[in-house]
C-alpha cells in the first residue's frame, strides 16, 4: 500500500468520527491552488489558459493557512498551477505540517532540483510528482521533450535527500496498457512510494478535446492494465498505489459509485470553487458559503452531462474512502480475491435524466478581472 499506516488510521479515524456524529457532507482533501501560472503549458490542462492578470494572482500564506484551518480536511494537495513558482511555497508547507496536516505537493519537478533544499523531508511531506506515463507518454502529454528525465533525476534526487514521493499520473485515450505497465515497473524500481492514476477529467477549455477516455473506455483500459498487475505480482513484484484499493475497483467497473464533491474541496485564487476541482461554475467567498449554498443535487453523473465521462480521483476517492471505513468486508473481499478484471461490469448510472451543460466559465474570470483593474494593489505575492 502507497499510503503510510498513520495516514490510514489518522483518515480513517477522521471518517468514523464524522459518520458517527451524523456530519452528512464532510471534506477529506483540500486542493489548495495557490496560483495558476505554470512553466509548461500541456495539452490536456483546463488550469493555465487564464489571461495574464490572473495568472499573476497568488494566494498567500495567509489565505492558504485560512483555507485550510476553514475546511479542517486532514490532507491537503497543494497543485496549480506550478506550486514551486510561488516563493511562500516553503512557508505554506511549514505552516500546514505544523497543523498536524498530511500534505502532497503536486509538481512537474522542472524547479525541484533549484528548490529542494527550501523543504525538510517530514513523515506526513510528499512530493507528488506529474508522470503521465514513460519517456515519449509523457513528453507528449506535457508537450515538450526533456520533461521525463529532468523529472525522473528528481524523483531520485528527492528520494536521496529521505523524502517521501509518489507519482501522479493522468491516463487518455490511445493508452496502451501494456506501457502503462512497463512504466508502473519503472517507477517501482526506482522506488517511489506511491502511485496516484486517475483518466484525465474533459476540461472545456483544455487545448486538445479529442483524447478524453469515455467511462466505458476507461474501464476497459484499468481492467487491461490490472491483468498486467496480476501478472506481475504472479512473478513477485506488486505496484503501490496511493489510492483506496475500492477506487481502483471503481475504475475497473466493479463499482457503481456517485462522486463526493465536496470531499476534495477546492480553494483557488477566485475563492471555493463550486461544485468540485474539475468543475467550476462559480465560487464562494467562505468554505461555509460553498457547503450552505451550493445545490449539490445539480451535480454527478446522471444529473449534469459535463460530469458524464467523469470518474477522476478527485470526485470519487472519497466516495472510496467512506465505503471502505463504512464496508470494511468489501476492503477484505479485494485483499483476497484482487480487481476483477473479466466478467460483467457494475451496472452504471444512467444518463437519460442529466440537464445540458451550462457555459458559465467567462462569468468569474471577467469579475475577477474588474477587481484587479479595480485594485491593482491586490495583486499578490508574484515571483
Ligand atoms: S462527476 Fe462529480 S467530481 Fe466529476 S465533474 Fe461532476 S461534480 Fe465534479
Amino acid at each position: 500500500m502507497g499510503v503510510p499506516l498513520n495516514q490510514a488510521i489518522k483518515v480513517g479515524t477522521y471518517v468514523l468520527k464524522q459518520h458517527l456524529t451524523g456530519r452528512k457532507r464532510y471534506p477529506l482533501v483540500l486542493m489548495l491552488e495557490p496560483l495558476f501560472r505554470c512553466n509548461l503549458a500541456c495539452s490536456g490542462c483546463g488550469k493555465i489558459d487564464y489571461p495574464a492578470p490572473i495568472l499573476n494572482q497568488r494566494l498567500s500564506v495567509a489565505d492558504a493557512l485560512e483555507a485550510v484551518d476553514e475546511c479542517g480536511a486532514p490532507v491537503v494537495a497543494i497543485a496549480g498551477g506550478e506550486p514551486l513558482l510561488h516563493r511562500e511555497m516553503p512557508e505554506i508547507v511549514e505552516k500546514i505540517l505544523a497543523r498536524g496536516k498530511f500534505i502532497y505537493l503536486c509538481t512537474n519537478a522542472l524547479l525541484l532540483e533549484k528548490k529542494i533544499d527550501q523543504y525538510t523531508p517530514h513523515k506526513n511531506f510528499c512530493w507528488d510528482i506529474h508522470l503521465d506515463g514513460d519517456r515519449d507518454m509523457h513528453d507528449r502529454a506535457v508537450s515538450q521533450e526533456g520533461v521525463y528525465e529532468r523529472a525522473v533525476a528528481a524523483i531520485k534526487l528527492a528520494k536521496a535527500k529521505g523524502f517521501r514521493v509518489s507519482i501522479n499520473c493522468t491516463l487518455f485515450d490511445g493508452t496502451d496498457p501494456a506501457r502503462v505497465a512497463g512504466f508502473l515497473d519503472t517507477v517501482n524500481e526506482i522506488g517511489v512510494d506511491g502511485v496516484m492514476t486517475s483518466p484525465g477529467y474533459a476540461y472545456e477549455r483544455a487545448p486538445d478535446q479529442e483524447h478524453f477516455l469515455n467511462r466505458q473506455r476507461t474501464k476497459e483500459l484499468f481492467r487491461a492494465i490490472f491483468r498486467y498487475g496480476k501478472e506481475r505480482k504472479a512473478q513477485g513484484k506488486t505496484w503501490k498505489f496511493n489510492q483506496s484499493p475500492l477506487f481502483l475497483d471503481f475504475l475497473a467497473g466493479n463499482q457503481t459509485y456517485k462522486c463526493t464533491p465536496w470531499g476534495n474541496p477546492t480553494r483557488n485564487v477566485f475563492g471555493w470553487q463550486r461544485p468540485c476541482y474539475l468543475l467550476g461554475e462559480g465560487y464562494a467567498k467562505t468554505y461555509k458559503e460553498l457547503m450552505d449554498t451550493t445545490d449539490w443535487d445539480k451535480y454527478g453523473v446522471g444529473n449534469y452531462e459535463k460530469c458524464a465521462d467523469c470518474m477522476v480521483h478527485s470526485g470519487f476517492e472519497a466516495t472510496a474512502v467512506v465505503d471502505s471505513v463504512k464496508r470494511p468486508w468489501k476492503l477484505a473481499k479485494l485483499a483476497i480475491q484482487g480487481i476483477r478484471t473479466e466478467g460483467p461490469m457494475a451496472k452504471d448510472i444512467p444518463l437519460d435524466g442529466q440537464r445540458p451543460a451550462e457555459y458559465v466559465f467567462s462569468r468569474h474570470v471577467e469579475q475577477k478581472m474588474a477587481e484587479i483593474h479595480a485594485k491593482p494593489q491586490a495583486a499578490g505575492a508574484a515571483e
